[in-house]
């Protein structure tokens, strides 16, 4: 039976215990989430030694199911101040699934930068003082000298140690590129912990057992066979998120110019097939890459420079939209140097982009200069006062530089979606008890849903609770959202693959309404928190310039009543 690692900093004490039986239907999210809800006190200092960090793999990590492997991050958000999981790709929660953990919590706070070694045999610790003042690449490489090439590494970058609030947490994929629980500012977290790095290995050992492995493995083929024709998941295949570029801009909801437009002039020049072309006429790029094993998408890339250097992996959508569109800045090399930088000093390309922005609309630096954005960012570890700022994320930035139109709810940056063309994703934005985030639950239109009308200012929060369910039960279940939004537009009989695999791991009868009901019950648990923490219906609104402001003439706001947008959560 899987166990709960807790391991207390102040003591340097590890203790495996066994999960209380209210955790055992949960992994992922629902897990990080009870366990943050239970014990973390909801007015405490997110910064502050009653704070915890809490690591779960999915409920379904380390069996077949595809792209099943995400790791769920939970915490007091020092950005949000409400509970938050930050979700990641990369090896960590296969590893911790094989060790037979459900769960690793940290608590208390060490007294000096300290790194922890999770093995078969057990866990140790020691100094990371060696680490001090190294930027993210640096840190990977000592990291694989010093544990081989069988190790799967988390670490905070510099903004970690600063307890910057866009800090974030690195973890690495099988073949060493970074991937990140990005959101929330999850790695001041960590650093305030002083807890530099965790090192895990599972030396081969596997706990996970399916009780029915013929039932797993006829669901699996199933969701396997679905998502190879799946057209949006080719596309993936073929170009990652980037091909959402094309798709937003089209729609006139591509984030441009702090979210004052809708559509990008030099949009072309950013977009997946851009990109493909670009990778495909380069040494030492990829078009396709996968973060964890199991992966059948390969959604990722690999970015060189013309001569075949290495620059990042991998440039996502969200990077693209918030970094490139809405700076302004349409040049894809630079947005991948932007994105490397944001990488090595360990913050959130999405708040950076978004700070960025308002950093461009109070005059800091002009619109589109991505050379004084590509400084700003590096000057994030040497400390510099701006980059400080840009490093805080939207909101802080957006508050010292007096910029009245942030785009964030609960202190986090909006994704890259515009909400006043697709109102059900911005309803999502308000009420989802993670701040505004793509992974939360977007509503999309697509013939999965061929009377869905985004722009209607009726009719959304059903959509939008429907999409915040499945993606709360997707984050359980350590599904990635590249397989998730498929499945669930596939219609009602597809994800009985999923509810039969769970059945197939656990030996227990699921009914239809697993996901949906798994879900709710996960927001309920949120819900709760951020309201004791202080949060009321206030907190669930988007910032009044996108009900004032269309983002093109003629076009929309956001219009969607306060009732309507209240009417998502009963809780
Ligand atoms: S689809 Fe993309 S994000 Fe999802 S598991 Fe595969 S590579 Fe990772």
């Amino acid at each position: 039976m899987a166990k709960l690692l807790r391991i207390n900093l102040s003591e340097s004490k590890a203790t495996f215990e066994e999960v209380p039986e209210a955790y055992r239907k949960f992994g992922g999210r629902g897990l990080t989430g009870s366990i943050v809800a239970n014990e973390v006190p909801p007015t405490c200092d997110p910064l502050g030694v009653e704070n915890k960090l809490v690591w779960a793999p999915g409920i379904l990590a380390g069996t077949t199911v595809p792209c099943s492997g995400r790791l769920s991050v939970g915490t007091k958000s020092p950005m949000t101040k409400g509970i938050k999981e930050a979700n990641s790709g990369g090896g960590m929660a296969q590893k911790l699934a094989r060790l037979g953990i459900k769960a690793v919590i940290f608590e208390g706070k060490s007294k000096e930068p300290t790194s922890v070694k999770i093995n078969k045999d057990g866990v140790s610790f020691s100094s990371a003082a060696s680490l001090a003042g190294l930027g993210s690449y640096a840190i990977l490489e000592k990291l694989k000298k010093e544990n081989g090439d069988k190790a799967c590494l988390a670490f905070v970058g510099p903004a970690g140690d600063m307890k910057l609030t866009a800090a974030s947490i690195v973890f690495t994929t099988p073949d060493f590129h970074l991937r990140f629980a990005a959101r929330g500012g999850v790695g001041a977290v960590m650093g305030s912990k002083n807890l530099k790095c965790v090192v895990v290995e599972d030396g081969g050992v596997n706990h996970v057992q399916v009780k029915d492995k013929d039932k797993m493995k006829e669901g699996v083929a199933k969701l396997t066979k679905h998502v190879a024709a799946d057209h949006f998941a080719q596309g993936l295949r073929r170009m990652g998120t980037p091909q959402i570029v094309m798709i937003t801009q089209l729609a006139g909801a591509l984030p441009t110019k702090n979210y004052s437009m809708g559509q990008f002039e030099k949009a072309e020049s950013i977009c997946g097939e851009h990109m493909e072309e670009v990778l495909k006429a380069r040494p030492n790029c990829e078009t396709t890459h996968r973060c964890m094993d199991g992966c059948i998408i390969s959604c990722s890339n690999i970015y060189s420079d013309e001569k075949g250097k290495f620059i990042v992996s991998g440039i996502e959508y969200e990077t693209l939209a918030l970094v490139g569109a809405n700076c302004m800045i349409g040049d894809l090399d630079m947005v991948a140097r932007i994105n490397r930088a944001c990488n090595d000093v360990g913050v959130d390309t999405m708040d950076i982009g978004g700070a960025l922005a308002v950093a461009m609309e109070a005059g800091l630096l002009k619109w589109g200069d991505a050379e004084a954005a590509l400084k700003l960012v590096e000057g994030i570890a040497q400390g510099d006062e701006n980059s400080i700022i840009i490093g805080s994320g939207v909101k802080i930035a957006g508050e010292k530089l007096g910029v009245k139109r942030i785009p964030h709810v609960k202190g986090q940056c909006m994704s890259g979606y515009d909400p006043r063309i697709l109102k059900g994703t911005g309803v999502t934005f308000a009420t989802s008890p993670q701040g505004a985030d793509h992974t939360a639950g977007i509503v999309l239109p697509g013939p999965h849903d061929p009377t869905y009308v985004p722009v209607a200012p009726t009719g959304q929060a059903p959509k939008s609770q429907f999409m915040q369910s499945w993606m709360a039960a997707a984050d359980t279940l350590g599904l990635c959202m590249m397989i998730a939004m498929p499945i669930m537009e596939a219609g009602p009989g597809l994800h009985l693959n999923v509810v039969s695999s769970v059945s197939a791991l656990t030996g227990e009868e699921l009914d239809d309404k697993y996901i949906c009901n798994l879900g709710t019950e996960v927001l309920a648990i949120e819900r709760k928190f951020n309201k004791a923490a202080g949060m009321t219906s206030e907190d669930d609104r988007l910032p009044k310039f996108f009900s004032e402001e269309p983002n093109a003439p003629g076009a929309p706001v956001f219009d969607v009543s306060p009732a309507e947008i209240d009417s998502v959560h009963k809780v």
